[in-house]
């Protein structure tokens, strides 16, 4: 038998060493010595089967790995040592070797002591005198490989401390998700409200047991077949593939709102948590089912806006009424990087001086097919879709790094008033940006004014305060913009720490055609006044309304009558002069 095996192993060696072969008589011996050491000794599994399959031979380093002697599986056929469901497979492999292919491929074997383990085979034909007579192979153990494989697969794929899938992965399952009509498909945007505030107070080890356990509590509420993940930091992401109405969808995140309000224990101390969920639904055209992440982060958005431990739906119906914003939406994805944007500048006139005593900086949009753009068609599109925080910082970094620019060859320095859109403004990064980009650009915070809307409050008036006062800090100024069309509570403007108030174009259009705007416009002044605010009139088209204005002591003016809003280099060109006649 040795014999045998020996020439099978003979023909089985390939090279030189198979042209030594039976070169003569004693080499011949000395040959079949060197075979044999070489089949005992491989560090692989070496085996031997007859043309059924049956164990005809093996080296120890089979013994070791099956489990089983040499003896044991004599004539017994391999797949008896291999796991059922890798056995038709396993079959196959040996058949193309048997029909005089070399095939190597994976299987699992079933340990002597009853465990599973990955195996590698390489089958080759043993082939004596152009005669296929038997099958050889070499196998080896593969299952700290295999193991190895998918540690680093799922390292690759999961958040360690949640076990959930990380954001990587959930962005792939959303563009690997098909979007098809009669399988709707919702994907929830999970935000934890003060969850910065726990870390800080009470340490990350108390964060980290509160991530977990939302982990746990989100993989328990929502249904069989949905994605959770955690995208980053105190955010998740849920994607529910298959949804039959839109209540059922309220139900869950009700639920799961419940559920997560609960206090949870850590360390002998109870934490309590609440959440806002955004709701993203496919109820129109999509790009893909990435825009749905888009329409929940939208929705969040919302939902801290209204006032947390809350959800807000958004489907990105309001985009879909004309088709044109369908397009505009879509094409505001690549406009950035495409550089279609620019920053035009309108002049403030000072009441007293007569001069130029800052500029606003007013986005404008290129597009490559329709022209010029105005801010009013595409910022709440692209306040809807989210994309208006980078967009946002775009226009901040450029009003910032241009004024810089200007004044560095003027002798009296200008400010800039950059609008910020409340989605910007209640971002938490937001503060680090401002300080970002007056670093970067090297532009004095004085010089730089952020004009805010009052829907800012929406969020809540306390974390609105607490970020202006340290703009305040900072030496950044804030002004309302738009001041009277919302809802202008007065207590509002009591609380805010704004330094300066800009009332509406509403306001000034008919303060000297009608006595009672007038009335409200003297009031607002006055008030202002009264509260340390400088007072801005938006949009003066004619002489009467700029006297009226100035009669008024109104302390900035701002309008078509002086200059529109303009470029970089018109700006450089405006001559020196009083501008109120
Ligand atoms: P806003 O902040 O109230 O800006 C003033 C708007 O009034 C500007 O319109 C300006 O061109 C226009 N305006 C100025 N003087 C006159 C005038 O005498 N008559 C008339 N009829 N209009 C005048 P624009 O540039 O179209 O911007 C519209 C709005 O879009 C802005 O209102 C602001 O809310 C928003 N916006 C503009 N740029 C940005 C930006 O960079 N970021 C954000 N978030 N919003 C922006
Ligand atoms: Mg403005
Ligand atoms: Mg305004």
């Amino acid at each position: 038998m040795l014999k045998a095996i020996a020439d099978w192993v003979g023909a089985m060696v390939p090279g030189a060493l198979a042209a030594l072969r039976y070169r003569d008589a004693e080499n011949h011996r000395a040959l079949t010595e060197w075979h044999r050491a070489l089949f005992e000794n491989h560090p692989d599994g070496v085996y031997t089967f007859d043309l059924d399959g049956h164990f005809q031979s093996c080296n120890e380093a089979l013994e070791r790995i099956t489990g089983y002697s040499a003896g044991s599986m004599h004539n017994l056929h391999f797949n008896t040592f291999i796991e059922s469901d890798y056995r038709a497979q396993t079959q196959a492999g040996f058949d193309k070797a048997r029909n005089g292919e070399v095939v190597t491929y994976e299987t699992m074997g079933i340990h002597a002591s009853g465990s599973p383990y990955y195996l590698e085979i390489t089958n080759f034909p043993v082939t004596i005198q152009g005669e296929i007579v038997g099958v050889y192979g070499l196998c080896r153990d593969i299952t700290r490989q295999k193991e190895q494989e998918a540690q680093i697969a799922y390292q690759a794929t999961h958040d360690l401390l949640t076990e959930l899938l990380n954001d990587a992965s959930f962005q792939k399952k959303l563009s690997d998700t098909p979007i098809e009509e009669d399988n709707r498909k919702a994907v929830l945007y999970l935000d934890l409200d003060g969850f910065k505030s726990i870390n800080d107070e009470l340490g990350h080890h108390v964060g980290n047991q509160v991530l977990r356990k939302t982990a746990r509590r989100l993989i328990e509420l929502t249904p069989p077949g949905a994605t959770v993940a955690r995208l980053v930091g105190d955010e998740f992401g849920v994607l529910i593939s298959d949804y039959r109405s839109r209540d059922e969808i309220i139900q869950l995140v009700e639920r799961i709102l419940v559920h997560l309000a609960q206090p949870i224990e850590v360390d002998g101390q109870m934490v309590h948590i609440s959440a806002s969920i955004g709701i993203g639904s496919d109820c129109g055209p999509l790009d893909g089912a990435e825009d749905l992440l888009q329409f929940a982060d939208v929705a969040r958005e919302r939902a801290k806006l209204g006032g947390k431990n809350t959800w807000q739906w958004h489907s990105g119906q309001r985009a879909e009424h004309s088709i044109n914003s369908v397009n505009l939406r879509h094409d505001l994805h690549t406009a950035l990087q495409e550089n279609q944007f620019e920053v035009y500048y309108q002049p403030l006139i000072d009441t007293v001086t007569g001069h130029i005593c800052s500029f606003e900086a007013l986005v404008r949009w290129h597009h490559p097919a329709r022209g010029l753009i105005s801010p009013g068609e595409f910022i709440p599109l692209a306040e809807q879709t989210g994309q208006i925080v980078p967009l946002g910082l775009w226009i901040l970094r450029q009003a910032c790094t241009e004024i810089a620019e200007f004044n560095a060859c003027r002798e009296k320095a200008l400010g800039v008033a950059v609008n910020i859109s409340s989605l910007q403004f209640i971002r938490d990064s937001f503060l680090d940006d401002i300080r970002q980009v007056l670093t970067e650009t090297g532009l004095s915070p004085q010089i730089l004014e952020l004009e805010v809307t009052e829907s800012v409050l929406l969020v809540g008036t306390e974390p609105v305060i607490e970020l202006m006062e340290a703009l305040r800090t900072l030496g950044v100024r804030v002004a309302l913009d738009d001041f009277g069309t919302g809802f202008s509570s007065l207590s509002y403007l009591r609380d805010l720490p704004a330094q300066k108030l800009k009332l509406d174009r509403v306001f000034v259009e008919e303060v000297t055609t009608d006595r009672r705007v007038a009335a409200i416009v003297q009031g607002v002044i006055t008030m202002a006044h009264h509260m340390d605010m400088v007072v801005v009139a938006e949009g003066i088209e004619t002489w009467e309304q700029q006297n009226d204005l100035v009669r008024r002591h109104c302390d900035i003016l701002q309008g078509y009558l002086f200059a529109r809003p303009m470029p970089l280099a018109d700006l450089k060109k405006l001559p020196a002069k009083n501008w109120l006649t």
